[in-house]
């Protein structure tokens, strides 16, 4: 059985960055690529990071039954289908998929065993900066980025595992010691040495031991409405 792994986050908070690294240090782990209806961004290719669609393409796939879940975030849709995690299935490859709160909830819905994890920028002030530095939203999304930033992050909670990218090698190693561990924990084996110091690391991020963390970055949301 593939493990699921759903990684969601408020826009910004670097969470593709975070995942980039995952995949290069991460072996036997599929990336889902959704489909959207918006544009390509930047760099983007299509196949790459999205596979992008027009509004009738995305509907009919819809109409087909092909999405696993799928979800309208910022005025477009955002859809994962169904035939990734037929094929992670089939190679034995666990799968990651990035996707907003929504799509997180449809998904642990069908899959309750998927491991979610919510990725969390220090605070509201450093999330503004890396949208601002990152150059790719005008004005007018930036602050509407924020705003849907500040209601995502009340959702915290439905996710099994809160992450926060403060620091990004610690961030990286944080995420990849929850992919590992999981595999750990799901294999059924007495863990090694090495497995056990893993396991007890993971436990730090686990929802129960993360609300005195998120507290203050959520506080940081409240301020700078
Ligand atoms: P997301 O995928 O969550 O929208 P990105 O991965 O595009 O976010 O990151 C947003 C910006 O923040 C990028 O310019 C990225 O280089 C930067 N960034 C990511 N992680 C960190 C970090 N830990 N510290 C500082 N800047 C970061
Ligand atoms: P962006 O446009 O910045 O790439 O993504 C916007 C939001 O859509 C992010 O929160 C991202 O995780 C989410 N998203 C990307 N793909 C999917 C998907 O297939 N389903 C859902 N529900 N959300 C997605």
């Amino acid at each position: 059985m593939s493990i699921v792994y759903i990684v969601s986050a408020p826009s910004g908070s670097g969470k593709s960055t975070l995942v980039n690294v995952l995949f290069k240090v991460v072996g036997h782990l599929d990336f889902s690529i959704s489909y959207t209806t918006r544009p390509p961004r930047g760099s983007e290719q299509n196949g790459k990071e999205y596979f992008f669609v027009t509004k009738e393409e995305f509907e009919a796939m819809i109409a087909a039954d092909e999405f696993l879940e799928y979800a309208n975030v910022f005025g477009n849709y955002y859809g994962t289908a169904r035939r990734f995690l037929r094929q992670a299935e089939a190679t034995g490859n666990d799968l990651l998929l990035d996707i907003d709160v929504q799509g997180a909830a449809q998904i642990k819905k069908k899959i309750p065993e998927a491991v979610s994890i919510f990725i969390l920028p220090p605070g509201r002030e450093q999330l503004e900066w890396r949208l601002r530095n990152r150059g790719l939203d005008s004005e007018a999304v930036i602050r509407r980025r924020l705003d849907t930033a500040r209601r995502e992050i009340e959702n915290y909670s439905k996710y099994d595992y809160i992450l926060v990218n403060d620091r990004l090698e610690q961030a990286t190693d944080e995420l990849k010691a929850i992919v590992l561990g999981e595999r750990v924990r799901r294999s059924g084996k007495q863990p090694s040495v090495e497995e056990a110091c893993l396991l007890a690391t993971t436990r730090e991020f686990r929802l129960d031991q993360a609300r005195e963390r998120v507290q203050p970055i959520l506080a940081s949301f409240e301020q700078g409405r």
